[in-house]
């Protein structure tokens, strides 16, 4: 039995990256990385063609939270940053601030609340902070944040916006331009269906011209861009995820890009929600405007525990999630990224139908 992932990455394959990972072994110093390198920075410019000519793609190997990280490098380290939060990833980045000892300010919501751009436009306005930090898509709960109204206030103010797109990047639309922003940070295995091991950050070249604010050797920034410059990167890199990611960015582009994703997404996400509200499962947001199309979290039936749940749906070939933190053992969570087709998710709700009963 095939297992269909609905968990937010990594996704389930298609066959095609699948097969792309057995190609032939390359050295990560050879000329023929290089060319792959240099593909797969020219595929990624195009999700978002609004960028091509102001950023660039700097890929390292890690996961999406060390993208993150190196993101954070763009701060100087004199700077200061205002974080924009409603659920752990946002908090995250305060964290890892706290890590880099670099200064910061965060305005925090409830993990059921929208962000507070109240409060953030009137520190905005103190003109204290270099940069502003924010989370697209909220994982924690599903929520599609509104960064437009966030980035335009950083633009009128003046303030460059940090964006984590982990969960979003391919999937959901991003204004480079209308949102201000100078980076924003994402991984191959999320909405771009690849496979977990390359992460990257998008990234002004002017910021990058800036000196570093690195705090750590791996996470440096400018460093990748640099090295990426000739094709290479400081550090091995994980060959066979640049395959996958190649790959996967080819069959991305085929299907007709972000566009055609969003959609695809959108079509699995309201079959997901019309079916559960059929069955009495209440989302866990409330309104069903504030999800992203790649993910929606709904509370717990009373007749079932989500170990039950997992356990009855991973026996029939599906993966979901549990909720983070405070919500755990509270809800559920499907994404519906990766290889995932309409009449998989219908199988889905007759198992989730099965199961409540
Ligand atoms: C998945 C995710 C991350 C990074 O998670 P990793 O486990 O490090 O790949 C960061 N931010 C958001 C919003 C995410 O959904």
């Amino acid at each position: 039995m095939k297992m269909k992932l609905l968990n937010p990455g990594p996704v389930t394959l298609t066959e095609r990256v699948r097969k792309a990972l057995l190609r032939d072994d390359l050295c990560h110093r050879e000329s023929e990385f290089a060319e792959l390198t240099r593909g797969v920075m020219t595929r990624l410019s195009r999700v978002y063609p609004e960028a091509e000519k102001t950023h660039v793609p700097v890929l390292l190997t890690a996961s999406g939270t060390g993208a993150v990280e190196a993101m954070l490098s763009l701060v100087p380290k004199a700077g200061k940053v205002l974080v924009v939060a409603n659920g752990v990833y946002g908090e995250r980045a305060a964290a890892m601030l706290e890590a880099q000892g670099k200064a910061f300010e965060i305005v925090k919501s409830g993990w059921l609340e929208p962000m507070d751009l109240g409060a953030a436009e009137a520190l905005l306005k103190t003109k204290a902070f270099s940069h502003a930090f924010a989370v697209h898509h909220e994982t924690t709960t599903g929520r599609l944040n509104d960064v437009g109204a966030l980035g335009r206030m950083c633009k009128m103010h003046g303030t460059a916006l940090l964006l984590d797109a982990v969960s979003s990047f391919g999937g959901e639309h991003i204004r480079f331009e209308d949102w201000n922003l100078e980076a924003c940070a994402a991984t191959a295995n999320k909405c771009l269906h690849g496979v977990p091991g390359i992460a990257f950050v998008i990234a002004q070249k002017d910021a990058l011209a800036r000196p570093s604010g690195a705090t750590s050797v791996y996470l440096d920034l400018k460093r990748y861009a640099a090295e990426q410059e000739k094709g290479f990167s400081p550090f091995t890199q994980s060959v066979q995820a640049m395959f996958g990611l190649d790959e996967a960015l080819a069959e991305f582009a085929e299907q007709g890009g972000v566009e055609a994703r969003n959609h695809a997404y959108r079509q699995r996400t309201a079959l997901v929600m019309d079916g559960l509200a059929k069955m009495n499962v209440t989302t866990l947001l409330g309104s069903r405007d504030a999800y992203s199309s790649i993910l929606t979290s709904y509370r717990m039936p009373s007749s079932l525990s989500y170990d039950k749940l997992h356990d009855h749906l991973k026996a029939r070939g599906f993966i979901i999630y549990a909720g983070q933190g405070r919500f755990q053992g509270e809800i559920f969570r499907i994404a519906v990224m990766g290889d995932v087709t309409t009449s998989d998710i219908e199988r889905l709700l007759d198992e989730i139908r099965s199961a409540v009963r």
